[in-house]
C-alpha cells in the first residue's frame, strides 16, 4: 500500500474547504440522491460524496458504507485528487500497488473495484471525490465514466450553491446587525433632541418653564378663552432691592432665593394656570379663569406667601397685572400691560399689587 501524498496546493484546498461548513454537517437529500444515481448507474452495491480533510475523509453522502469516516491515509478518494482531472479507476484493488495492502481491500469482503470522479471547485481545488466501490472486480462502461463525471460536476455544484448561500445568510445577517445598530443611534438622537427640547423650554436654576414656554402656553391660553369665554390675567413679579440682596449676601444667597419663590409659584400653580421665569429676578404668571380682580387676589396671596418664605433674609415682590382683551390682545402686549402695572407697583413704594 502507497500512503497517498498530499497536493501542491493543500493549504487553499482545505482552506477552500473549510470555507463551505460542510464537514461534519447533517445528511442532505440532494446529496443522497446523486450517490444513490451514482451506485444505479454502476450498478455497484457501495457509492460516496467524500471529502478528503487534513487527516481523514468524510463522506457527506453514502450508501452501502457503514463508517462515516476513514483516516486519509486508507483512502482511495485521498489519491484520486492527486489527478483533478481525470477521474481514477481501478479495476482490481489486489492488482494496483496504491492499494493491494489497504485494511479495507484485505478485508474479508474487501474492496476490489474504485472509481472516484474529483470534485474540481471552480478555483481548481480537488475537495473529495464521487465515488462508486464495489467487491468484486469490473470495468467501467464508456457512458458510465460519462455519467460519473456529469454527476460528479452536479455534485460540486451543490458545494458551491452552499457557499454562496452561507454568504448570503452573512450579509443578511450583518445587514440586520447594521440596522440595529441605526436604530440604536437613531434613538439615542431622538432622546439628545427631547432633552435639549425640554432644555430650551426650562429654566435650569428653578427648574420652570422658561419665558418662550410660557409664551406658548399664554398664546394657547388665550385662544381657548376666546373659544370658552373665561376670562385670563397674566402677573409679571419682580423681586424688589435683588441686586441688594446679592451684594449683601452674595450671588449664591441670591440663587437660593431665586430657587425657594420658584418652588414655591410651582407649587402654587400645579394645578391652574402657570408659573415661569420670565429672566433675572422676574417671574410670570398665568392666571387661568381669573379676570383682573381674580387675578389680583390670587397675586395678592402670592406676595404675601413669598413674603413669609423662610430664607433667611426679608424678600419682597411686586407684581403687575393684566387681564386679557378679547379684541386684538396679543402676548406682546400682555406681557408689556403686566410689566408698566408691577413698575407703577414699585414706583407706588413696592411690595405690593397693582392692576393696569
Ligand atoms: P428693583 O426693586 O427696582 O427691581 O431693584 P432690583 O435690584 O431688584 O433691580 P435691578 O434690575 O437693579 O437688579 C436686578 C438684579 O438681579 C441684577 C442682577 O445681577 C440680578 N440677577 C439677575 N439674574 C440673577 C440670577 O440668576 N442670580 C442672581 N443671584 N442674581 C441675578
Ligand atoms: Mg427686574
Ligand atoms: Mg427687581
Amino acid at each position: 500500500m502507497i500512503k497517498p501524498s498530499k497536493p501542491d496546493n493543500e493549504q487553499g484546498r482545505l482552506q477552500a474547504l473549510q470555507s463551505l461548513d460542510i464537514l461534519d454537517s447533517a445528511p442532505e437529500q440532494g446529496f443522497d440522491d446523486l450517490v444513490a444515481i451514482a451506485a444505479a448507474i454502476c450498478a455497484v452495491p457501495m457509492a460516496t460524496v467524500s471529502l478528503v480533510d487534513s487527516d481523514r475523509q468524510w463522506f457527506k453522502a453514502r450508501v452501502g458504507i457503514d463508517d462515516a469516516q476513514t483516516s486519509r491515509d486508507c483512502a482511495f478518494c485521498a489519491h484520486a485528487i492527486l489527478q483533478p482531472d481525470a477521474m481514477t479507476i481501478v479495476d482490481d484493488a489486489t492488482a494496483d500497488a496504491r492499494f493491494s495492502g489497504n485494511p479495507y481491500v484485505t478485508a474479508p469482503d474487501g474492496i476490489r473495484f474504485y472509481a472516484g470522479a474529483p470534485l474540481v471547485t471552480s478555483e481548481g481545488f480537488a475537495l473529495g471525490t464521487l465515488c462508486v466501490m464495489d467487491d468484486k472486480p469490473r470495468q467501467l462502461e464508456p457512458y458510465q465514466v460519462e455519467a460519473m463525471q456529469a454527476l460528479s460536476r452536479q455534485v460540486t455544484r451543490l458545494l458551491e450553491l452552499r457557499r454562496v448561500s452561507r454568504a448570503l445568510g452573512l450579509q443578511l445577517r450583518e445587514r440586520e446587525w447594521y440596522e440595529q445598530q441605526l436604530q440604536h443611534y437613531q434613538d439615542e438622537l431622538e432622546q439628545q433632541n427631547a432633552d435639549l427640547a425640554e432644555q430650551t423650554r426650562t429654566d435650569p436654576l428653578t427648574g420652570l418653564p422658561n419665558r418662550r414656554a410660557f409664551a406658548a402656553a399664554l398664546s394657547m391660553a388665550m385662544e381657548r378663552s376666546l373659544r370658552d369665554g373665561q376670562h385670563l390675567s397674566v402677573a409679571m413679579l419682580d423681586i424688589d432691592h435683588f441686586k441688594t440682596i446679592n451684594d449683601i449676601h452674595g450671588h449664591a444667597m441670591g440663587d437660593e432665593v431665586l430657587v425657594a419663590i420658584g418652588g414655591m409659584l410651582r407649587s402654587q400653580f400645579a394645578g391652574n394656570g402657570l408659573a415661569a421665569r420670565h429672566g433675572g429676578e422676574e417671574f410670570v404668571l398665568l392666571l387661568a379663569d381669573c379676570n383682573a380682580d381674580e387675578a389680583r387676589l390670587q397675586c395678592e396671596f402670592v406676595r404675601q406667601s413669598i413674603a413669609m418664605l423662610p430664607v433667611g433674609l426679608p424678600v419682597t415682590v411686586s407684581i403687575g397685572v393684566a387681564q386679557f382683551r378679547r379684541r386684538d390682545d396679543t402676548v406682546e402686549a400682555m406681557f408689556k400691560r403686566a410689566d408698566e402695572a408691577m413698575y407703577a407697583a414699585k414706583r407706588a413704594g413696592r411690595d405690593q399689587v397693582v392692576v393696569g
